[in-house]
Parts: structure tokens; C-alpha cells; sequence
């Protein structure tokens, strides 16, 4: 059965999500050099990328058959796998053309496209890292937010954890990665607080990042987003263009929680979703409790720029 809020974000029912009874979402990864079902893409226990999170990845998504800024996506996971010291044997335009492909043989016209390179594992099982074959995984399955239609509107509820983003000495967060104990563990003081999502905070106690989010306030028609501890995200980077071309203020800075909760608007970014509102933050309501008039502007240009070919690559369906 197809609910209303997916009808109305023209997403596939859940049920056309999770095809298989281990609920595999319907898509098609490429690994190892073939194109498979979702369910048949299987990695090695032994690979390094489970075992020790020793993996980047970047995650793009396609709209209307169209993907989004894919050339920053690529550019940061290119990044990424030079400063671990990986190597792949697939080059930028092979990975463009797999990512369409996944794309294409899956039918989505809104896809969650991720690519992953894993450290792999050593053929000898040696311990040392400069010995694994590196591993390349591609994969396209339905679009998702992390806010859902009726959060879209209301705006989500927000609790700031005192859980610590790990610092940028111990993992560099420019390199898209999966240490995420500490965001779960947010996500769940977050529940416990009777909020929908969380943010978590850097080494001196100022605002971070969230699961898969970056936030930005605006206080007096000044757009603020945090500078240290984050990862650089495409759409956090979307927001400053965007505001370069309505004019806004946007800058990067240190902000601590109170500031969350006492400015005008409060949005997170992320490409699971894209602009998203905040209207409370742990018991402050932001604003009038509705959705800010930046952040609708925001939201609205957005989305437009979706149809924007100097934003957007086709992809070709058979
Ligand atoms: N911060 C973290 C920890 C993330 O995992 C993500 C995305 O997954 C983001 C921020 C947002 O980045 P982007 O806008 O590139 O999706």
C-alpha cells in the first residue's frame, strides 16, 4: 500500500523498497566488477571496511533522473581515498559511468546513490594495510530523508547531546566516513529526550554536526553554519551558493548551543533530504514554531536548481 506522504514525494511504496524477506531495498550495486541485485552484493566478513570502519564513501542522489552536483560527490571522494592511501584501478570516468549504470538498471528516477571504497583485505591476510587490495562498491536504491514529509512541514524536533564528535586529530571528518558510534549514541540521547534527531558537539562544547546532517542558524538574517569538526557537506556547500545568489549572508563559525536555541531559524543539511527545517530544539521552540522564511527561500531555490543542467547530470534509462 502507498501512503500519502510517498505519494505525494513521489517515492516508491515501502513495499516496493523491501523486495526480499531480509529487507533489502530494491536497487542494483556493482562490486567485484558485475552489476547485481542488492541482495546478492555481499562483501567478505574479513574486509577491513567492516572490521576496522577502514573505508570512505560518498553518497550522491539522483531526482527526476538526474544526478545532483555529482562532480563535488566525486571531487570529496577522490579526497578522501588519497588521504587514506587507497587506490583504486577504476578512474573518475569509470566511476561516473558505473554510477549510471546502477542508476539506469535500477529504474529509480530519485535514487540514494552511494559509492564506497573499502581498504579491502590482503591476500596473505597480513595486518598490514599497505598490503589489502582496496575495494570499490557502488550502489543505487530509492531516495531518502532523514526528515519525512510531515517533518518537512512542521519542521523537526531537535536534541542537543553531549556526546563528543570525534575529533578531527583522532579522524579527519573531510574524509566521509563511517564512525558513526558517536552519532548513533546521539540519536539515542536524542529519543530519550523525546526529540527526532540529534546534534552532537565538538571538543570545546560547541555545536558539531548530526546523523548525516549539518545545521545552520540564521539570527537576524545572518546564516551561520559550524566551521571545525565537520564534514564539509555538498549541501551545507549548496547553501552558500545559494545564498551567494539571493543575496543572504552565510558564513562558517563556532556557534555553542544556546545560540541554537534562542535564533530565528534553525535548518539542517544533507543530501539524504536536502534543506530541512528545524522548529524545536530540545525544549525551545524556534522562531514562531513554523517554518523560517529563509529557510522556505532556501528549500524553494533548492529544489529549482534541480533542473539546472550546470547542477545536473542525465542519466539514460534503457
Ligand atoms: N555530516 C555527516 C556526518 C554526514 O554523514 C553527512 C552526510 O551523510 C553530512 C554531514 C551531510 O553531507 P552532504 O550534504 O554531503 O550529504
Amino acid at each position: 500500500m502507498t501512503s500519502s506522504i510517498e505519494r505525494q514525494l513521489d517515492l516508491p511504496s515501502v513495499d516496493e523498497r523491501h523486495t526480499d524477506r531480509r529487507n533489502y531495498p530494491h536497487g542494483v550495486a556493482f562490486m567485484d566488477g558485475q552489476y547485481l541485485p542488492m541482495c546478492e552484493a555481499k562483501i567478505s566478513v574479513l574486509d577491513w571496511g567492516l572490521l576496522h570502519s577502514d573505508a570512505t564513501y560518498d553518497t550522491a542522489h539522483v531526482w527526476n533522473g538526474k544526478f545532483f552536483r555529482l562532480d563535488l560527490h566525486l571531487d570529496r571522494f577522490f579526497q578522501g581515498i588519497e588521504k587514506l592511501r587507497m587506490k583504486l584501478p577504476n578512474d573518475r570516468e569509470d566511476i561516473v559511468s558505473i554510477l549510471k549504470t546502477c542508476v539506469a538498471l535500477s529504474g529509480h528516477k530519485s535514487a540514494y546513490v552511494e559509492m564506497i571504497c573499502t581498504r579491502g583485505t590482503s591476500p596473505t591476510f597480513s595486518r598490514d594495510p599497505r598490503q589489502a587490495e582496496n575495494r570499490f562498491i557502488a550502489f543505487a536504491v530509492p531516495f531518502g530523508s532523514v526528515a519525512n514529509k510531515e517533518q518537512m512541514e512542521r519542521g523537526l524536533h531537535v536534541a542537543i547531546s553531549e556526546t563528543v564528535r570525534i575529533p578531527p586529530k583522532s579522524v579527519d571528518p573531510s574524509i566521509k566516513n563511517y564512525h558513526w558510534l558517536d552519532l548513533v549514541k546521539g540519536l539515542f540521547d536524542a529519543y530519550d529526550m523525546g526529540a527526532e534527531t540529534a546534534l552532537v558537539v565538538d571538543t570545546s562544547g560547541h555545536i558539531a554536526e548530526g546523523p548525516g546532517f549539518n545545521v545552520f542558524i540564521a539570527k537576524g538574517g545572518y546564516l551561520r553554519t559550524p566551521a571545525f569538526g565537520v564534514l564539509p557537506g555538498i549541501t551545507r556547500r549548496t547553501v552558500f551558493d545559494l545564498c551567494a545568489e539571493l543575496g543572504l549572508s552565510a558564513m562558517t563559525a563556532d556557534i555553542i548551543p544556546a545560540e541554537v536555541k534562542q535564533a530565528d531559524e534553525v535548518f539542517i543539511t544533507s543530501t539524504a533530504g536536502g534543506i530541512m527545517p528545524v522548529t524545536r530544539v530540545d525544549e525551545a521552540t524556534i522562531g514562531n514554531g513554523r517554518v523560517g522564511a529563509i529557510t522556505r527561500r532556501l528549500m524553494d531555490l533548492y529544489w529549482e536548481k534541480h533542473n539546472d543542467s550546470a547542477w545536473s547530470t542525465e542519466v539514460i534509462y534503457p
